[in-house]
């Protein structure tokens, strides 16, 4: 069967489901277990790895930078900028520390963290600068909703933008309103964070969900691995589930093979009712 995958504005395919490192590289005594974990999501074919210069104040970044030595071209490296830093010589100087720290000379994707105070013409010119310089390969945004969207559109450049990062998950569906058509109509590729709701904390209950659990039963698989499948249902959603072990990194990886039937989505969406009207992006 084959493995989902979205593609990119510029081309560039990717399988739809990859690996997030929030809260990897906190406490030295898990980091080879962590790198180990990357390594093996590697393996299996779950190139995209997720950070951000934010992760454990570069640590998640030195633990992406360990796992990927020797085998940089096998990733699609994606590192994130914070609000304050995204404008002038500030994101050059942050791009450069998340370079050293991941070991590497450029960026597959380099992304706006979440919108802050300096003007997004102004992290536009630095993002294209950065490219330029052939520090990053493209760029992209965080937690921007549909308002925010169109005014980066609107201005000159804006549309250079490959993809929006934004939580999304079944117990949270608020982008299937406005966001995600907006950025299909785009040919954009959604990226889904917190894809398993922090493994249920951000949504008490919803991995003992009885629907998710008869899915899984009857499936034979895990609850995570309905939740990442129903994720990446559509086409241009690629997921980015944090696994800091190699038994998670399995399941995750066999969830892009999983194809939810139309009777199994219906139960679904009885159980997490898709939205009706605009609700505000939800963030973390
Ligand atoms: P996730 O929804 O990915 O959940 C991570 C949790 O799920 C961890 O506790 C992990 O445990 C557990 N888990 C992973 N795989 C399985 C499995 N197969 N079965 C059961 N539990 C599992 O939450 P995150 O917040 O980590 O989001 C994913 C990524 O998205 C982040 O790591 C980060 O890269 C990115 N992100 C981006 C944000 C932004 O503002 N742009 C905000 C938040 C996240 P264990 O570690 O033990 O495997």
């Amino acid at each position: 069967m084959a493995s989902k995958q979205v593609i990119f504005p510029d081309g560039h395919t990717l399988p739809a489901i990859g690996q997030g490192t929030w809260y990897m590289g906190e406490r030295s005594s898990d980091i080879q277990a962590e790198t180990r974990a990357l390594q093996y999501g590697l393996d299996l074919g779950l190139s995209l790895i997720d950070t951000a210069e934010m992760y454990a104040d570069g640590g998640a970044e030195r633990v992406v930078g360990r796992a990927i030595h020797g085998r940089r071209e096998e990733v699609f490296l994606v590192s994130k900028v914070y609000p304050q830093n995204a404008g002038g010589a500030k994101a050059q100087a942050a791009c450069e520390n998340s370079l050293r720290r991941l070991q590497t000379d450029y960026l597959d994707l380099y992304l706006l963290h979440w919108r802050g105070g300096i003007p997004l013409s102004d992290t536009i010119a630095a993002m294209e600068t950065l490219r330029q310089a052939g520090k990053i390969k493209r760029w992209g945004v965080s937690n921007l909703d549909v308002a925010d969207m169109e005014e980066l559109w609107s201005l000159p450049g804006g549309d250079a933008c490959m993809t929006d990062q934004v939580l999304y998950h079944l117990a949270s569906r608020g982008i299937e309103y406005d966001l995600l058509p907006w950025c299909q109509e785009r040919g954009m590729p959604v990226m889904a964070y917190c894809p398993l709701a922090q493994a249920g904390k951000l949504r008490n209950g919803l991995m003992d969900n009885q629907a998710v659990q008869r899915i899984a039963g009857e499936l034979a698989l895990t609850p995570a691995q309905v939740l990442l499948a129903w994720v990446i249902r559509r086409p241009g959603v690629i997921a980015i589930p944090k696994a800091g072990s190699r038994a998670h990194v399995k399941e995750n990886a066999r969830a892009l093979e999983v194809v939810l039937s139309a009777a199994h989505l219906d139960e679904l969406d009885r159980a997490f009712p898709a939205p009706q009207r605009k609700t505000h992006l939800d963030i973390v």
